[in-house]
């Protein structure tokens, strides 16, 4: 898939009822933008933007936070509340202790972070059935491919994309996936604030976790 074209909005067929409201995303790679370029089918209150893919996670908090400095002078011109700034970035694990510091720093600009632990196909895993230990990501897509409520998950090793075929098996249990990460955070073993980790939570040893229906939310996406 050829890079996101920064700052362009991502459009669908109810783009006429669209609000003037952009969601800047900063993505790790072409399986977190597929996912945004599906939720943007689902959404009228937002104009989604993938403004950056890169495996570097730091940069992509980095330019986050950039992206947001650089407009929040609009946004306090209350005469133009649709441009406040939301950005998010979303990246997995992948065994990089950055992700502490990262989260560190994004929270105090404001960037919020869609993160999953090992692996976004866990994400995928938590719509299909409950998770109660920490799992590997070749194990989680071992599991997803042997699924017997869909075919559409074989081969992921070969590719990872999420097709159509994947994105329709998912979206009618997306409250069954929310359900499902929600207990995640209730076995973390932090001091929790349901629905969130604890302040005290180390995000680099939330394992498994993944809050992707923070992101889910905050589009005003209801299933
Ligand atoms: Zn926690």
């Amino acid at each position: 898939m050829p890079r996101p074209a920064p700052g362009v909005p991502l459009y669908s067929r109810n783009r006429a009822f669209r609000s003037q409201t952009p969601v800047y995303f900063f993505v790790e790679g072409e399986t977190e933008e597929d996912y945004i370029r599906h939720l943007n089918s689902e959404t009228a209150e937002f104009h989604l933007i993938i403004e950056e893919r890169s495996t570097d996670r730091r940069r992509l908090v980095e330019d986050a936070i950039a992206l947001r400095k650089s407009r929040m002078g609009k946004a306090a011109d209350l005469r133009r509340p649709h441009e406040y700034p939301r950005t998010w970035c979303v990246f997995d694990y992948d065994d990089d202790d950055r992700v502490d510091s990262l989260f560190r720093k994004a929270a105090r600009h404001g960037v919020q972070i869609a993160f999953s632990h090992p692996c976004l196909e866990l994400w995928w895993l938590l719509h299909f059935q409950p998770v109660t230990s920490s799992l590997d990501a070749d194990t989680i897509k071992m599991k997803l491919g042997r699924l017997s409520q869909t075919r559409a998950f074989r081969g992921l090793s070969k590719n990872k994309h999420l097709t159509s075929d994947r994105w329709n098996a998912l979206q009618e249990l997306y409250p069954t996936a929310r359900m499902n990460a929600q207990k995640l955070i209730s076995h973390c073993g932090c001091i929790c604030r349901p629905p969130h980790h604890g302040e005290d939570c180390v995000p680099s040893k939330r394992s498994p976790s993944c809050n992707m229906a923070d992101l889910v939310d905050s589009l005003k996406i209801i299933y």
